[in-house]
């Protein structure tokens, strides 16, 4: 059997149930071999992880999520095997920070004006590094004002809903220069949600180095376009969950996973240096 990595999930750094170590010893149990903690505009799950992660005999890739816009669109930019110590990436880390404090306040204002109160310091309880609309749908269930986090989304928070606001963005090709900057490569993460083909194309072009071909559940005729779209612009091919814990039931990890076969670009680029 070919050892599988899973390379994207999300732990309680940002929007995840589990903690990076629960992450690793999940993956242990799942017969994997190689996990990559994609979080959302963080990194602070690096590098201490690298080494518990070898300890269960878990080979760890730093990665990334990070949110970017291109032409009003939201484009979600995985960056993976960059130094998780490097300055640019970290300063821009912080500026996510920064993004999202701003954001979070546009959305209370917007669920307060609909009667659903939430203090800022009740959302800033919250110990994760990253903190946006899955916390604050988070607290809407907790409040009793909502019964679960998808309606949260359905109704208020999701895109263009009611309470959506974007705030301040940061550009695709400024994304793809940090990650460049600190050593790693970019990928573009589930291409399958953005429903347009063209502006694939177009976004991928700005810069990209592999496209995540395999995603979550989704079925092989599903992930077989962004096969050929990857064969067609010679991109690296990446495989990944995007495993949320609880905060997303009926995605298990390692859901989606590539193979770690010395012949895969992808493991030869990452793995392997
Ligand atoms: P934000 O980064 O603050 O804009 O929040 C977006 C994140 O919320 C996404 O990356 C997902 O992890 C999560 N999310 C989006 N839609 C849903 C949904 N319907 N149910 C649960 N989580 C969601
Ligand atoms: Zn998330
Ligand atoms: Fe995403
Ligand atoms: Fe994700």
């Amino acid at each position: 059997m070919i050892p599988k990595a899973d390379l994207h999930c999300h732990s309680t750094c940002s929007d995840g149930s589990l903690t990076p170590e629960e992450l690793v010893l999940l993956a242990a149990e799942k017969g994997l071999c190689g996990l990559s903690i994609t979080d959302h505009d963080t990194v602070a799950a690096y590098p201490h992880i690298i080494s518990f992660a070898r300890e269960h005999h878990i080979q760890m890739i730093t990665g990334v999520e990070l949110s970017a816009f291109h032409e009003g669109k939201s484009v979600h930019v995985l960056g993976y095997n960059f130094n998780p110590l490097n300055e640019t990436l970290l300063d821009f880390c912080a500026q996510h920070t920064g993004r999202r404090l701003k954001r979070n306040k546009l959305i209370l204002e917007l669920l307060d004006r609909q009667g659903f109160h939430i203090a800022e310091e009740e959302l800033y309880q919250n110990q994760s590094n990253t903190i946006g609309r899955p916390h604050i749908a988070d607290l809407l269930v907790k409040k009793g004002y909502i019964k679960d986090i998808q309606t949260a989304f359905k109704k208020l928070l999701g895109d263009g809903k009611a309470c959506y606001a974007q705030g301040p963005v940061f550009s695709v090709e400024d994304t793809l220069a940090v990650i460049r900057a600190a050593g790693g490569i970019s990928v573009l993460a589930h291409p399958h949600l953005m429903h347009n083909k063209k502006f694939v194309r177009k976004v991928i072009a700005l810069g990209f180095d592999g496209i995540e071909c395999d995603y979550a559940t989704f079925p092989m005729e599903l992930n077989a376009p962004w096969h050929s779209l990857a064969n067609e612009l010679n991109l690296l091919k990446t495989a990944g969950s995007d495993f949320h814990g609880s905060k997303k039931p009926g995605i298990p990890l390692g859901a989606s996973a590539i193979s770690l076969d010395e012949s895969n670009p992808f493991v030869a680029k990452s793995f392997l240096c």
